[in-house]
């Protein structure tokens, strides 16, 4: 699937992979036959917890890296009346030089992507509402 982020950018940023304390439960979702879970965040760095997968500032998975960070800056979630719909996270400084026009195509693809693969038949990949993304489009 296309990602909107280069892995450039991604690997020239620190602020991913790691989860502020309280905020675990927004830890990517790995499937493994046929059974899914939340990676545990368990090492703690400062004030954040660190995938487990994060090592010397890359994805040691990248290749068969989990649903949820393919798709990142984008995210899965319910709205504030509990209807699931696609946020991004504008703070994502793969987004900079991203027209608005660009962010809605990527949406729509995904959208389409997500339709195809039945994503949204597993409850695990809808996150709470967050108040920080920006809805783009319902689901
Ligand atoms: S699986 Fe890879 S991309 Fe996803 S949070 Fe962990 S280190 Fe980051």
């Amino acid at each position: 699937m296309k990602q909107i982020v280069r892995l450039d950018d991604c690997l020239k940023c620190r602020e991913c992979c790691r989860f502020y304390k309280g905020y675990q439960h927004l830890a990517p979702i790995i499937e493994k036959e046929g059974k899914y879970s939340m990676i545990l965040c368990k090492e703690k760095r400062g004030s954040y917890y660190i995938c487990p997968y994060f090592k010397k500032n890359i994805c040691i998975v990248e290749k068969n890296k989990p649903f949820d960070c393919k798709i990142y800056p984008f995210n899965i979630m319910v709205n504030r009346e509990g209807a699931i719909v696609l946020a991004y996270d504008r703070s994502c400084k793969g987004l900079k030089g991203k027209t608005k026009k660009e962010i809605e195509k990527y949406a729509d693809y995904l959208i389409k992507y997500i339709k195809k693969m039945g994503i949204l038949k597993n409850k695990f990949y809808v996150e709470p509402f967050q108040k920080e993304l920006t809805i783009v489009r319902n689901l």
